[in-house]
């Protein structure tokens, strides 16, 4: 049946306009204004027919292709960037998941049931607990399915920036999210399914604007505008808007463009604009995460030197700390934004300094970015030189920071014992760190057991999947360190083991 929703020609409105935002990856795609919103009309000809249609190349869409196409069908990727990989690409790559085999010889007690309570309460009760409840049942699953496809995850977990507890699983050594991407990538070349870059997605055509099934997507290609029939059904990948100022300032106001993000700049909202055109919910839009990860002096997060929180305190402009540096995350970032320059220096040892990206810190180092010295005197006089910090209250803090940990206490901000070691084995480094946006916790409401896209009503919207950080519901008001990434990989999964499961339209 054909859509009712008007067009004249070829090219919709919205096509012009987003074909413009979408010519060339480098350029920073924003969303429309939700005035110039429409649904596509069903084409009179479809020009490209898979089974099931994956958009977005990130963990999720990969983790969901492979899927899709282990249980017999024909599969593509698209996505508008450039590159592979999304956000997905540049991340730190800790995965959270109780995992006795590597836990248990590190003395660490787990259960998916803690994992569970601890999303949710981490979350302030805002996540959907069947949501939640099925990640955290999956997580390790999902851990060993990456093993088996050749993702190698070091032998001990740790305690990622915000996680809570020590369950972060890292693939570190073989270059952090990147890593992930690269063997699911090697995964679809080896099994012909294509990823097409620079295919911009700019509508989900749906048999009728808020009715019947979802048969396909519009794309931009190459200037070309083509339909592309999902025989299956469509999977959503398209990760947060943390990039995207418009979009994401109209639920968080606050969160304006003066503010930097840890995203790549093609994290931005359209397709959920599109997803709402044809009906979808959505839930927990304004829950969007600032992370303590952004360079003071470039505003970059790959610019930072990412010290840990061990060997490691957070000390202000005044040499002060103020905050227990294993806090949830939006408390990290709310006390650094009350701090003079919103702004802290992230102290360590040198252990500290060795667990994350040694190259990455000495490239920082390089570029001085981040600083270093051989005694704690040495680097206050450089943090008081470069800074203007005060040397005194500097060692003074560390000092009793120190002492805190020979007693065994966090008097002043409560740090936890498993956390609490002290900053004595040098060099010693200091990298001046901000917040940036860094994650978008709301996003398309889905069913738990399947990924598929719920509508206003509840209503599930035949052959409509979705998966990873476009999707909202697991991480409630703030999420876990370590938790998107098995959210991704979780539910990137289920969405493409499911949407198989449909019988193919003829
Ligand atoms: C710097 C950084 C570090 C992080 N570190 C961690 C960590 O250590 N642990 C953790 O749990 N989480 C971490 N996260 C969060 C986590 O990595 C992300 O939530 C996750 O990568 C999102 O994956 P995704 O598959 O949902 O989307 P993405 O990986 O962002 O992929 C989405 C893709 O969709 C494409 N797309 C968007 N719109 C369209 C369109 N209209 N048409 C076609 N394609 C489109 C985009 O181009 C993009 O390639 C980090 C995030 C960042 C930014």
């Amino acid at each position: 049946m054909m859509a009712k929703a008007k067009k004249t020609s070829g090219i919709t409105r919205r096509d012009v306009l987003t074909g413009a935002a979408v010519a060339g990856a480098a350029v920073v795609m924003t969303s429309l204004p939700l005035s110039s919103a429409e649904a596509v009309p069903v084409p009179q000809k479809w020009d490209q027919t898979f089974d099931v249609v994956v958009i977005g190349s990130g963990y999720a869409g990969l983790a969901a292709a492979v899927e899709a196409h282990d249980a017999g069908a024909s599969v593509v990727v698209l996505d508008k960037a450039a590159i592979v990989g999304g956000n997905s690409a540049i991340a730190s790559g800790g995965y959270n998941c109780a995992d006795p085999e590597r836990q248990k010889p590190q003395n660490i007690e787990d259960s998916p049931d803690l994992h569970y309570q601890q999303t949710l309460a981490g979350g302030d009760f805002r996540g959907d607990p069947a949501k939640v409840r099925y990640y955290a049942d999956h997580a390790l699953d999902g851990v060993h399915w990456l093993e088996k496809l050749g993702v190698v995850f070091e032998p001990k977990v740790y305690t990622i920036v915000g996680a809570l507890h020590p369950r972060s699983h890292d693939p570190i050594k073989n270059g952090r999210g990147g890593a992930i991407i690269a063997v699911l990538k090697k995964q679809l070349d080896q099994r012909k399914v294509q990823i097409r870059l620079n295919c911009a997605v700019t509508g989900i055509v749906r048999q009728e604007p808020l009715a019947g099934e979802v048969l396909g997507v519009q794309v931009k290609e190459k200037n070309n505008v083509l339909h592309i029939q999902a025989k299956r059904g469509v999977v959503i990948a398209t990760g947060g808007f943390g990039a995207d100022v418009a979009f994401r300032s109209k639920y968080a106001p606050q969160y304006d463009e003066k503010l930097p993000t840890t995203n790549v700049p093609w994290a931005t909202g359209e397709v959920l604009t599109y997803a709402q055109d044809i009906g979808a919910d959505v839930s927990g839009m304004d829950f969007i995460q600032l992370l303590v990860a952004c360079n003071y002096f470039t505003k970059k997060y790959g610019d930072i030197a990412n010290l840990g929180i061990d060997h490691a305190i957070f000390v202000n402009l005044n040499g002060k700390r103020f905050v227990a540096e294993d806090a949830r995350r939006d408390i990290l970032s709310g006390s650094t934004l009350a701090q003079p320059e919103k702004v802290y220096l992230w102290v360590a040892d040198d252990r500290a300094g060795k667990r994350y990206s040694p190259e990455r810190t000495k490239m920082s180092l390089d570029k001085g970015l981040c600083f270093t010295a051989p005694t704690l005197e040495e680097l206050a006089k450089i943090l008081e030189e470069k800074l203007k910090v005060p040397s005194a209250e500097f060692l003074a803090t560390v000092k009793r920071y120190n002492e805190m940990v020979a007693s065994g206490k966090d008097n002043d901000f409560g740090k936890k014992g498993i956390n609490l070691k002290a900053i004595e084995q040098g060099p010693f480094w200091a990298s001046p760190t901000q917040a940036g946006v860094h994650h978008t916790m709301g996003g398309l409401r889905t069913k738990p057991d399947t990924a598929q896209v719920l509508d206003r009503n509840g209503v599930i919207i035949p052959r409509l999947y979705a998966a990873g950080e476009v999707t909202g519901g697991v991480h409630g008001t703030n999420r876990l360190g370590g938790n998107a990434t098995g959210d991704c990989i979780v539910f990137g999964r289920l969405a493409g083991q499911t949407v198989v499961k449909e019988t193919p339209r003829t």
